[in-house]
């Protein structure tokens, strides 16, 4: 069948969480995927009965809309809370305590700002600096927060990037699911009325007769009433040149960085680095290193390092990974790399999406989900999709 009441291009969170209130709606989905797994900035490398995340690793409980989505496809008893596990930094070569360069002093003198001083119209750079002190900011809160999001996060609107919300606390504080963060959009994908296509990348939309066509890059065309874009703004933009014009426009005006992330997994006796959960690095190629040790496995240990992009070739984040870990390559057991495209939000990014969400309400049975509409995080990725 090529004709489907939705079309959804691209199958990341976003995507997946539109295709499955639509699907429970009755309605026929059928989401196209560019790459060869379903999932976008979720991705589980699986190696055994061990995963490790390439992307999204954790869901907090003030992620009520996730969670309720959770439950919905009765996942609950796959929620595996996160174990403790410290953070630490990269500095000059070596592995440190986060908060080796944090000053006392200066964050007892500025911190009482943090009851008072309001996100909204600040920067992160200006919000954190004056909460923490300019110091502790760029010494230590400017290389956290830039691994929250992979690239720099100073221009970010304060009020964007961890964000306040209430908590459910029937669920863990934090945690992840049983089997990684991908039983989501498997659960999704199992779905009666949603069919998934991966190795699909649609490359041409046409509107004619109240149906989209959309035409993939194996030359096979999908018809749907309703066209539903949930990949990066700039491939959504260039997607939608012809059927809409207004919309591409804006769409193509916003920017974003490519993540590139290198997951390893090695045998236990074979790394000695105590076990952490983040490594967060300031000046390095790479912005964090992610590990899979809060949810500890009786065998392997996993990092993933998320480089920026174009800083180093493959051999040359091998070589960071084994310095940065002290281990010897050959130890590897499993590896993989894949590329994630994170928004690059700024100070004139709430304008921007007032102006796109009105061009998009023009355009009957178009929509627009993402994680650059109300936020980043996967809730807000959630968010995007209920709100239509
Ligand atoms: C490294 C990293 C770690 C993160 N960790 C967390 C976390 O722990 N918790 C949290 O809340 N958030 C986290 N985030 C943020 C969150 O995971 C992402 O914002 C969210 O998953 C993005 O989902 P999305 O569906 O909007 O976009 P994406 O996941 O980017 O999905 C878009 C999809 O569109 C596909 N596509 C592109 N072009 C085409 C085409 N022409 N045809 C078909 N398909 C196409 C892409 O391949 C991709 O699969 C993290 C993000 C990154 C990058």
């Amino acid at each position: 069948m090529n004709n489907f009441d939705f079309i959804i291009i691209g199958s990341g969170i976003s995507g997946m969480s539109f295709a499955r209130l639509k699907a429970k709606e009755g309605k026929s989905v059928l989401v196209l995927e560019r790459k060869g797994y379903a999932g976008g900035c979720v991705h589980s490398l699986t190696h055994e009965d061990f995963w490790l995340e390439l992307g999204g690793h954790t869901i907090y409980n003030s992620y009520q809309s996730f969670i309720t989505a959770l439950r919905d496809l009765n996942l609950e008893d796959k929620f595996l809370p996160r174990e403790k596990a410290s953070f630490k930094m990269y500095d000059n070569g070596e592995i440190k305590k986060i908060t080796s360069k944090l000053n006392k002093l200066e964050l007892a003198m500025n911190g009482m700002k943090l009851f008072l001083l309001k996100k909204e119209g600040k920067s992160v750079r200006d919000y954190y600096s004056s909460v923490l002190g300019k110091n502790n900011y760029e010494n230590m809160f400017y290389g956290m927060l830039q691994a929250v999001i992979s690239q720099d996060a100073s221009d970010f609107p304060a009020d964007m990037l961890l964000k306040k919300r209430d908590r459910d606390k029937t669920a863990p504080r934090n945690f992840t699911l049983k089997g990684g963060m991908k039983t989501f959009i498997e659960a999704v994908s199992e779905m009666e009325n949603v069919t998934v296509m991966t190795d699909c990348e649609a490359v041409d939309i046409s509107f004619a007769d109240g149906l989209y066509t959309v035409e993939t890059a194996k030359g096979v065309g999908y018809k749907a009433q309703n066209l539903t874009m949930a990949c990066p703004p700039p491939t959504a933009g260039k997607l939608l040149a012809e059927v809409a014009p207004d919309v591409s426009e804006l769409l193509c005006e916003m920017k974003g960085v490519k993540v590139e992330s290198m997951g390893i997994i090695v045998k236990k006796e074979d790394i000695a680095i105590e076990p952490f959960s983040f490594v967060v690095a300031k000046d390095e190629p790479f912005t964090s290193a992610v590990s899979r040790d809060i949810i500890p496995h009786d065998k392997y240990r996993g990092m993933t390092f998320h480089f920026r992009e174009d800083a180093l070739d493959k051999e040359g984040k091998i070589s960071k990974i084994e310095d940065v870990l002290g281990i010897d390559r050959g130890v590897i057991i499993a590896s993989a790399e894949t590329v994630h495209f994170s928004p690059t939000l700024d100070m004139s990014h709430k304008s921007r999406i007032k102006k796109l969400s009105e061009a998009v309400s023009k355009h009957d049975s178009l929509n627009i989900v993402g994680n650059y509409f109300g936020g980043i995080a996967i809730e807000d990725c959630v968010l995007s999709s209920k709100s239509l």
